[in-house]
């Protein structure tokens, strides 16, 4: 249906790992396709954005009005990295209340004179996937870009839909999905708080119903995935929700506007000093951790963590955001939240770095000193590192970040659990003993280094453009283009 020079609308959900990768979306529409495009969001995630990413004559930023605090939430937190972790289900509810200015816009978009031209299609995330019936009303098509991958998808629907009945949620139980029997066994402890708490009837519960009630109607999923990587994942997806599933990934931002400068506001180190110190370490010594864009770790998981870092031999470098117990905006506090003498003692060293908030992640991950990514396992991180052939070591946090986890250490063998959730206890010895096993030499650390090259190189054919022969990633995008 959609053309060369189509004009298509982006929709994504008010975080850094959504926004992130329909930025990247929107870069490969324009450059690959030539479409033009408008992405649509809340005023301040717009004015962050027009500040880093000046619209070029192809892709458009456009604002609809949303205020936080009619919501409950605190004054300009349209964003979940600008919210502690019990308010950020809030703003998924209070992005219900965008409806009538997505639609108002939509209209003013298929009636303008001197932009884009009509809007061929909406791709909305898939919190926004209400977006459908606004699209059909117009004529339109619609598809859902899932910033998530497939297995994760997967999973998460299938424990929405199960989960009441599997009597899982007690502590120490191992299950399995009855309709996702290839997934393997779960264990109680990768299920996150929500889906725990969940009895079907809850609000989060009646939620997420709604959320893939409305995927269902969409004319198509597209995939921030490789098809050949998350094979059982995209088949269950198709099967389960009977519509064409597209996996385009691996979508990363071109590295003039890369993530980094999407998060520019949040960052203190700059990609050229990381790249500095990066530059004068060897190859394969560092360790770089981040628990992502909202996520973060207890005072005490970050004393544990903080004493392993100390005892190993491995450099590092350590996204630091406030402990659990903290307020998201509270100051960088390094006499209550690490050990005392902590941060001079590893400066003296010149064996770690800590930066605050925000890091260039991508230009970390593609640097030949990065041995491996220690992450909670957030689908763009999994993919970033995976891109550059950085095995992981895991402690997924939330949502589906236990089920991409699983994914990776069993089917595609590049990671090693060292903890699981925000509460778990963990020691410092436990933290050391993994690090070492995946950094060094060792059989496990050596056979988790050459499948993440292998993952490497098979995203790497995914994403080839060349005369005769197009990836399965290039493929996928042509194919959702031209159905
Ligand atoms: N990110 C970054 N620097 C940071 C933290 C995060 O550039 O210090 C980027 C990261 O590269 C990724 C995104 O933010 O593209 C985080 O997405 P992910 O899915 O990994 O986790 P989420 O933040 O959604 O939990």
């Amino acid at each position: 249906m959609a053309q060369n020079k189509e004009h298509i609308v982006l929709f994504p959900f008010m975080a850094q790992g959504h926004i992130i990768p329909f930025l990247a979306l929107a870069q490969l529409l324009e450059q690959k396709k030539g479409c033009t495009i408008t992405l649509i969001n809340t005023p301040l995630n717009i004015k962050k954005l027009s500040s880093s990413f000046p619209p070029s004559s192809s892709i458009r930023l456009l604002e609809i009005p949303f205020k936080s605090s009619d919501h409950g939430l605190p004054p300009d937190a349209e964003n979940t990295h600008a919210l502690t972790h019990r308010l950020i289900f809030k703003l998924f509810q209070a992005s219900l209340s965008l409806k009538p200015s997505f639609k108002h816009v939509m209209h003013n978009l298929v009636h303008e004179r001197n932009g884009h031209g009509r809007p061929a299609c909406i791709i909305s995330d898939i919190f926004f996937a209400w977006t459908t019936e606004i699209a059909h009303e117009l004529g339109m098509r619609h598809a859902v870009f899932s910033t998530v991958g497939g297995f994760g998808m997967a999973c998460y629907y299938s424990l929405c839909l199960h989960l009441p009945h599997l009597k899982a949620k007690s502590d120490e139980i191992e299950f399995t999905l009855p309709d996702f029997p290839e997934a393997n066994k779960f264990h109680s402890s990768q299920l996150s708080e929500n889906l725990r708490a969940s009895n079907g009837t809850d609000p989060f519960a009646l939620y997420m119903k709604k959320v893939f009630t409305e995927v269902m109607k969409t004319n198509a999923l597209i995939i921030n995935t490789v098809e050949e990587l998350d094979r059982i994942g995209t088949m269950y997806l198709r099967k389960t929700f009977n519509m064409p599933v597209w996996a385009v990934g691996p979508l990363l931002l071109s590295s003039e506007n890369g993530t980094n400068r999407a998060g520019k506001e949040a960052a203190k180190l700059t990609p050229k000093a990381c790249k500095n110190w990066l530059d004068a370490k060897t190859p394969n010594s560092v360790l770089y951790i981040s628990f992502g864009s909202q996520n973060t770790i207890s005072k005490s998981q970050m004393m544990q963590l903080a004493m392993a870092l100390e005892a190993s031999s491995k450099n590092f470098i350590w996204v630091v955001r406030p402990p659990l117990e903290y307020d998201i905006e509270s100051e960088f506090k390094e006499d209550e939240w690490l050990p005392e003498g902590f941060v001079q003692r590893i400066k003296t060293q010149n064996k770690g770095l800590i930066v605050e908030k925000w890091a260039p992640q991508v230009e970390i991950l593609s640097h030949k000193a990065t041995s491996a990514f220690l992450s909670h396992c957030g689908w763009n991180s999994v993919v970033e590192s995976l891109v550059h052939g950085v095995p992981l070591i895991g402690w997924p946090m939330a949502s589906e970040q236990f089920f991409n986890a699983k994914y990776l250490v069993e089917q595609v063998g590049v990671c090693l659990e060292v903890a699981r959730g925000k509460s778990c206890e963990v020691r410092h010895e436990d933290i050391v003993a993994k690090m070492e096993l995946v950094m060094n030499e060792t059989e496990k650390g050596n056979q988790m280094r050459r499948k993440a090259c292998e993952a490497k190189e098979i995203i790497k054919d995914a994403m080839k453009d060349e005369y005769g022969h197009k990836g399965s990633s290039i493929k996928a995008l042509e194919d959702f283009l031209t159905a």
